[in-house]
């Protein structure tokens, strides 16, 4: 087959493929923005339940802390400390002890008292080298939050250890008024222990973005946001942070998400750490902030798992598509099928109504035409019964004809035989009155004969004048050509014509209608007769002959014979050369018509030593049905 006819097939091919990846690229896709989305709001929400749940838990951690300043304020030591710093020594001791056992039971990182100037006037850690008793921390800001507000809350570094810490602290007063300041240090560990359990990184950062508790250890001391020179040399006067490095924890955004939330990516923690949950990748953040402290607590919650699933999901979706898209296509393709095989069926059915309906119009047209063929027949048969009784008639006609022109001859010669019987019968009563009986009966031997003749002649014309069948039969030849010869025999007389007969057989028998070929004789010889008339010596010949089973019979005259113009009308009906009244130009026409009807053939043409020949061609008799 040609290439080219394959191309549309080809091209709808590489269409439908491409509009099946496009579905399955399509519904894969919108699955897996749909399962993401859905996956994202689900990861919020957990988020925000951990969010709540991390942020109550150190809540509460701190709160277990935040009434123990305030009741320092309630120790009777205590307060007579204050009213007097430094001036007795057994007090400070006493104090000292107090908040040693204190901060054990506790569990805190440290837990002292300032004086009205922020001097420490006891401290639970009088004990070791680097205790800061005596130390003035009014640069502290909880020192000032307390003596501002009442209370303070700070997050801080020590500045003797370095340890970082949550400074709870509270104005004591009594009724001489404002005595000095309480302070609790709650270590990060404690409040870490808090977030044990906690399944996804989460941080507490500071007013500042510092992180300052974080699920990874590492985090701890970083900061969300780069800091600039001027908030570092603030740190430094503070010595909040204790001069940390304070580095970025790299945190990239990466879209704004419904309610806050925020999509990030976290650096890979150099060098790679062990956890319990992912610490590294795209997660979704949710920040709120902690309540009584100027903090904000962040959880991570790892976008991993929600991608992982969205895939799965899209691939599923993708493969349903597909399924789905192939499904109809089959379906699409067996409802092609089913319509070609009815339309199949219908151009079938139309085929088959139109074949119907054209052989039912044959039929129509066929018995119609049978109808007209028989009708025409009947036509056809009816006319040809006209025709051949109007043959007959005219058959008949030229008889009458024939006779009619004979009348003049057959009178004449009835006549003769009249007068002689006359003269006989009148000469054979003279004779027997003699006696004379012998030349009477003589006499009336010859009137015998003349009558006989007479009778003869009369019967001939009878039988001549008959109309006849036309059936055929055995007919001699030789008493055929008598017959007409002698029918004519008053105008061979006057014309004083000969006829001679030359039989090649005496017993040729024709197959016809003796009558009939008689009358064909008789226009034959009459024509040749009237040919020759004012000829010195006519002479006229029939001669018969049987060649092949057809039955020759010539008759020759010795006239001018037949020019070119008369050959070519011989035949025709009407056509004449004889002068008004003598012929009516239908001899020759109703004789070929007779020969024809016997089976023959009747011809005209000239003698070669002059003189016209009418040969006459008919079957001969068939064996067995001779006449005998
Ligand atoms: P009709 O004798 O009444 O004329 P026919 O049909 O018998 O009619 O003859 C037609 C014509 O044929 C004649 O008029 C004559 O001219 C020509 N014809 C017929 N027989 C002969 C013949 N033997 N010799 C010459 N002419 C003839």
């Amino acid at each position: 087959m040609h290439p080219r006819s394959h191309l549309p097939q080809r091209s709808r091919l590489a269409l439908l493929v491409l509009g099946f990846a496009a579905l399955v690229a399509a519904v894969s896709l919108f699955a897996f923005r749909y399962s993401l989305n859905l996956g994202l709001a689900e990861l919020q929400a957990t988020g925000r339940h951990r969010l709540d749940l991390y942020a109550a838990s150190l809540e509460r951690e701190i709160d277990k802390y935040a009434y123990f300043p305030t009741t320092l304020g309630l120790e009777r030591d205590v307060l007579q400390l204050l009213a007097a710093p430094g001036a007795d020594q057994a007090r400070v001791e006493q104090v000292n002890q107090y908040l040693e056992q204190l901060n054990e039971r506790a569990g805190s990182l440290s837990i002292y008292i300032l004086d009205r100037n922020g001097r420490v006037a006891a401290t639970s850690n009088w004990r070791r080298a680097d205790s800061f008793l005596g130390e003035d921390l009014s640069f502290r800001p909880y020192f000032r939050q307390a003596i501002d507000n009442g209370s303070g809350r700070f997050f801080g570094i020590g500045t003797t250890r370095g340890e970082p810490g949550y400074y709870l602290s509270s104005v004591l007063t009594d009724s001489r008024g404002m005595l000095g300041v309480a302070v609790v240090k709650v270590g990060l560990k404690q409040l870490e222990k808090s977030w044990t359990t906690v399944e996804a990184p989460a941080l507490v950062s500071d007013e500042n973005g510092v992180i300052i508790l974080a699920s990874v250890p590492s985090w701890k001391f970083t900061t969300l946001k780069p800091l600039d020179e001027a908030t570092r040399s603030a740190f430094d006067r503070t010595q909040q942070y204790n001069r940390r490095a304070l580095n970025p924890l790299g945190v990239k955004e990466l879209a704004e998400l419904e309610h806050g939330a925020r999509l990030v990516r976290l650096p890979k923690a150099e060098p790679e750490m062990v956890s319990m949950f992912p610490v590294a990748g795209t997660f979704v953040a949710q920040t709120q902030p902690l309540p009584g402290t100027p903090w904000n607590i962040t959880v991570f919650s790892p976008q991993e798992q929600v991608r992982a699933i969205a895939f799965n999901r899209a691939a599923v979706a993708g493969a349903g598509a597909a399924f789905l898209f192939i499904l109809t296509l089959l379906l699409n393709q067996r409802r092609r099928h089913l319509k070609d095989r009815l339309a199949d069926q219908a151009a079938l059915q139309r085929a088959h109504d139109e074949l119907e309906r054209k052989v039912a119009e044959r039929t129509a047209d066929l018995s119609s035409a049978n109808t007209r063929l028989q009708q025409e027949v009947t036509e056809r048969t009816q006319a040809e019964r006209t025709l051949r009784s109007a043959q007959n008639e005219l058959v008949q006609a030229g008889k009458l004809a024939v006779i009619g022109q004979l009348a003049a001859g057959v009178a004449h010669e009835l006549n003769q035989p009249l007068a002689a019987l006359r003269t006989l019968s009148g000469n054979t009563s003279k004779f027997l009155a003699r006696g004379n009986l012998a030349t009477a009966s003589s006499n009336l031997e010859r009137i015998g004969e003349l009558v006989d003749r007479m009778g003869r002649l009369t019967s001939q014309l009878k039988s001549f004048a008959r109309k006849s069948s036309g059936t055929p039969q055995a007919v001699p030849v030789r008493r055929a050509v008598e017959n007409s010869l002698f029918l004519l025999e008053q105008r061979f007389k006057q014309a004083r014509a000969v006829a001679c007969i030359d039989l090649a057989d005496e017993e040729l028998q024709a197959w016809c209608d003796a009558n009939r070929l008689e009358q064909v004789l008789v226009n034959l010889i009459g024509n040749a007769l009237d040919a020759m008339e004012g000829i010195a010596d006519p002479m006229l010949n029939i001669g018969a002959a049987c060649e092949d089973g057809r039955i020759l019979i010539q008759v020759r005259d010795r006239g001018p014979g037949l020019d070119e113009e008369v050959r070519s009308h011989l035949f025709e009906p009407f056509f004449t050369t004889k002068e008004a009244g003598s012929g009516l130009g239908l001899g020759l026409a109703i004789s070929a018509g007779i020969v024809a009807d016997f089976g023959g053939s009747l011809t005209g043409g000239n003698h070669p030593q002059g003189g016209a020949v009418f040969t006459l061609e008919i079957p001969a008799a068939p064996e067995g049905k001779q006449h005998d």
